[in-house]
């Protein structure tokens, strides 16, 4: 895939109607829809497809994986109520765009991908753009406890269950943000610690993830 990265008038127009368009699905968070509307989502595709990066859908990024739809990406991100300096850990890092929303929103990002290829080209584009997280190569089923705890973690991939080991890594008053389900569908799971060993978890809309692969889970 041959990566161009310029942002002409006409992508920045039609990122301005893909926000238009998220306000109108109900996103309401003017930090997570102004992250969208900065981060150009055309440089994770190639140019024959750039037509196709600002629709609000999911698309192939190769290896079997998709660069998740825009509200999804929205949609979790608004949950996470990020601040500015959170720890966040992001666990399936595919092409990086929800890693750059975390980013423009100001959190420090852990990221982990299971797939060594993704995991190549993604170290490569995102320092391109100007991102950087902290990317490890790795089954982030099991989250990463050598940098734990966290203030967030969030799930871009779909789980079997939730995987405990996950919760004993965030901080108190930490978030989780995991979509639940079989392989057809999975309902957005969010989890706020309130205390040592004590959580409230709310269930929330269907959406349908590629599956998150690995000892604690699939
Ligand atoms: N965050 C991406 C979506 C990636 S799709 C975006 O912004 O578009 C989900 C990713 O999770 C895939 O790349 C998949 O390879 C990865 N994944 C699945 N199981 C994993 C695991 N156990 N650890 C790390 N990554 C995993």
């Amino acid at each position: 895939m041959a990566y161009k990265f310029i942002d002409n008038y006409r992508e920045r127009g039609a990122r301005k109607q893909l926000v238009e368009l998220l306000k109108q699905k109900g996103i309401a968070d003017h930090a997570v829809l102004a992250a969208i509307g900065k981060v150009p989502r055309h440089y994770f595709f190639d140019e024959t497809f750039w037509n196709q990066a600002y629709k609000d859908i999911a698309f192939p990024i190769g290896e079997g994986q998709t660069i998740s739809q825009p509200y999804t990406v929205a949609y979790q991100t608004e949950l996470l109520h990020i601040k500015k300096g959170d720890k966040v850990l992001e666990i399936g890092t595919g092409c990086g765009y929800q890693t750059c929303i975390l980013l423009e929103l100001g959190a420090k990002v852990y990221t982990i991908e299971r797939q060594e290829k993704l995991y190549e080209r993604t170290i490569q584009v995102l320092p391109h753009m100007g991102y950087q997280p902290k990317f490890f190569l790795g089954d982030g089923s099991k989250g990463i406890a050598a940098d734990a705890p966290y203030d967030k973690i969030i799930v871009t991939a779909g789980a079997p269950t939730i995987p405990e080991i996950l919760l004993g890594q965030l901080n108190i008053g930490g978030i989780l943000v995991i979509p639940v389900g079989d392989e057809a569908a999975q309902k957005m799971v969010t989890i706020l610690k309130t205390a040592e060993n004590d959580y409230e978890k709310i269930v929330l809309d269907t959406f349908r993830f590629v599956p998150l692969v690995g000892e604690k889970a699939w």
